[in-house]
């Protein structure tokens, strides 16, 4: 099994051959074709599986086939060209296209890294950290940037959400990442309200040690018709 095999954009291959990733892991081998026909998965694999190729390439490979955003405006330019029509600047929220949702920092750090790397020879995609603990001005100029794709802890995202910085109507991908443990950090109801505010028609991959108890009830509640993976 290539990469290739799979059918990823060329941009994406280069960025793989250039991190000196030469075949896919088995996690990445069995999530990325079904991730790409569109499928939700529920995935059972450990950390150092490769699980953060296995849902980041799926995605990057649709931003870049639809060469996502290339003309579009970033909500600061949309305020300047408001401001030189002689208009009042509008406050445009963030519109991510992809939420990740990790349990720690440590972890949506590791995630907006690899990030980088795949995306790498993407014209732009661009992922942001929203992290407990960082300063909000900082966050707000990070979410001013309309990124694709937002990499969060539950509750730093929940007071942006609450103050009407992010506007969930386009987002397409929602992962959640080590679900197990953002439930054992008591993130449940944080993680209910987050899926409550995104579209039906997104499409859902979960990544946890265990899919069985309260994990997999949840993991049943929020996709459609998943894969059920066991690495
Ligand atoms: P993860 O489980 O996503 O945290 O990945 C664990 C480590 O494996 C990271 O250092 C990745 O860069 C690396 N990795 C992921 N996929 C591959 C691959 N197909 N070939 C080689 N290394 C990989």
């Amino acid at each position: 099994m290539t990469f290739e095999a799979l059918g990823l954009h060329t941009s994406i291959l280069k960025a793989l051959t250039e991190s000196g990733y030469t075949q896919p892991t088995a996690v990445q081998a069995q999530s990325i074709p079904a991730a790409l026909e569109g499928r939700d998965l529920m995935v059972s694999s450990q950390t150092g599986s490769g699980k953060t190729a296995a849902f980041m390439l799926p995605a990057l490979h649709n931003f870049a086939s639809a060469e996502l955003s290339i003309n579009a405006k970033t909500p600061n330019q949309q305020a300047q060209s408001d401001r030189s029509r002689g208009e009042r600047p509008r406050f445009k929220a963030a519109q991510p296209k992809m939420l990740v949702l990790t349990p720690t920092r440590e972890l949506a750090l590791q995630v907006t890294t690899a990030t980088d790397k795949y995306g790498a020879f993407m014209r732009r995609v661009k992922a942001v950290s929203i992290l407990g603990g960082m300063p909000y001005p900082k966050q707000m100029q990070l979410l001013a940037k309309n990124p694709e794709i937002l990499v969060a802890t539950p509750g730093r995202l929940i007071d942006h959400m609450d103050s009407g910085k992010i506007d969930f109507s386009q987002l397409q991908f929602l992962v959640l990442d080590e679900a197990d443990r953002m439930l054992d950090m008591g993130f449940i109801e944080d993680i209910e309200k987050i899926v409550a505010a995104t579209p039906e028609s997104r499409q859902t991959m979960l990544f946890s040690a265990t899919l069985d108890g309260v994990v997999g009830n949840m993991a049943k509640r929020i996709t459609k018709n998943p894969l059920v993976i066991q690495v």
